[in-house]
């Protein structure tokens, strides 16, 4: 072997959230490991809205500090600015995101296993056959060095390069946000739908604190025109926003994750609901079967693709992928709705027992639940049906999911 370059068990491409969680979760074993970050600061710049639900405390230990507001209610508004307003079980937080990247990289930086590569950016792999010890390693190339690694985890966000190299692609949405202060309640998340922003919605997000909120809108094509149509809608002058920020987010459901030493996480491996463009709850469930699978290979001394498939894909799929498939139908479904739609469900929300229900099975994280008691309501079932037989092409786009 090359004696100049440096040998580690596993390299990490991205230091945001997913890279730095499973650097953590790989910290407590004895493996070698680099996190190649191109950012020179941890978890800047911020591009998140920063909303999880609750499950995050059952995910991880979560520090106060991080916790910047708790909501208790959604309102939801129609492209006609009628209104609904939900509150139920889930109360989710609003968090500092960056103190959250911050979390996991403060907890193993100083850990001797660990050597954290910052302003340095990934580019490219090579698959290398070690004919002595009869076994294949990568070979990684980055913008300041080489190094070899046994296992490869792409956590490299929403371009990654990883999951690029690899033949993955997926479909994407740009966000743009701004932090304001402005007059808006602090109890509550607004989210404005509008069939131009089709493929999310425009949200208000209060930090609970001097009253600045985040307010931001995603869509697949126009997001600048789009905000600005939005930010009129709301009377906002976006001159006086405090932080401009913006990002993309991966759109479609689950793809192959698992390759001969190389695994995709987080958003690289579109663990991202459709619903909401949120990640964190999704990649922070990836992320310890990662981890599992990860310490297993070493243990089993398999780095193949059908072992790593084994222990990381088929985990990962049948939990958070078949939750993710439900977000992406959801998706899909509101993708086609009209103003005339949204006014219909908009009424039949508000006159039926489905507020109710909403209020009782409404998860954000894992739809499925509330899913099945809507389609065994009346009214939500012929408003569905009438919906969907107005669209007979949604069956092929619903076919192609399912047997994904
Ligand atoms: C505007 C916006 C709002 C959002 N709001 C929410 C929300 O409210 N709740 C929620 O749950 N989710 C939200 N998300 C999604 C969430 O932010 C992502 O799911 C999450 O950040 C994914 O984490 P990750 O670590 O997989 O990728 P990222 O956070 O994208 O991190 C990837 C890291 O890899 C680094 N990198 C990339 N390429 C290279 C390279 N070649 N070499 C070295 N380093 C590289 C990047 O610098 C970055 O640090 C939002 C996303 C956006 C864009």
């Amino acid at each position: 072997m090359d004696r100049n370059i440096e040998h580690y068990d596993v390299c990490i491409i991205g230091g945001s959230i997913a890279g730095n969680y499973l650097c953590y979760l790989l910290s407590k074993t004895k493996l070698k490991i680099a996190v190649i970050e191109e950012h020179k600061e941890i978890g800047l710049p911020v591009q998140c809205a920063g909303i999880v639900s609750q499950k995050l405390s059952q995910l991880i230990e979560l520090p106060q500090e991080i916790v910047q507001n708790r909501v208790d209610k959604v309102k939801l508004v129609a492209p006609s600015g009628k209104i609904i307003r939900l509150s139920g079980n889930e109360q989710p937080y609003i968090i500092d995101r960056h103190a959250l990247d911050l979390l996991f990289y403060s907890k193993v930086k100083d850990n001797p296993n660990i050597t954290y590569y910052l302003e340095e950016r990934f580019k490219s792999l090579k698959y290398r056959y070690l004919v002595q010890e009869k076994k294949q390693i990568i070979t990684v190339e980055t913008s300041k060095r080489r190094l070899t690694t046994k296992i490869l985890v792409g956590c490299d966000g929403p371009l990654s390069s990883v999951a690029k190299l690899m033949g993955i692609k997926y479909n994407k949405l740009y966000a743009t946000q701004i932090r304001i202060q402005g007059n808006f309640r602090d109890d509550e998340v607004v989210m404005y739908f509008d069939p131009r922003w089709k493929e999310l919605f425009g949200w208000i997000i209060p930090e609970g604190f001097n009253n600045i909120c985040r307010i931001g809108l995603a869509s697949a094509k126009n997001v600048a025109r789009n905000f600005r149509i939005f930010l009129k809608k709301l009377k906002i002058d976006s001159l006086k926003a405090i932080e401009h920020q913006g990002g993309i987010i991966p759109y479609g459901i689950l793809n192959k994750s698992a390759f001969d030493n190389v695994l995709l996480l987080g958003d690289s491996a579109c663990q991202v609901k459709a619903t909401t463009g949120g990640g964190i709850i999704m990649l922070l469930t990836g992320a310890k079967y990662a981890a599992n699978c990860i310490i297993k290979c070493f243990n089993m001394n398999n780095f193949s693709s059908s072992f790593i498939r084994r222990f990381y894909e088929r985990p990962s799929r049948s939990t958070i992928g078949k939750q993710l498939k439900i977000h992406y139908l959801i998706r899909t479904v509101l993708e086609l709705f009209t103003n005339y739609d949204y006014e219909k469900m908009f009424q039949m929300i508000k006159t039926s027992k489905i507020e109710h229900l909403i209020s009782i099975y409404g998860d954000m994280d894992f739809p499925k639940g509330l899913l099945t008691k809507l389609i065994k309501n009346p009214l939500f079932l012929s408003f569905f049906i009438k919906f969907i037989l107005k669209k007979p092409n949604i069956f092929v786009r619903f076919l192609k999911i399912l047997t994904k």
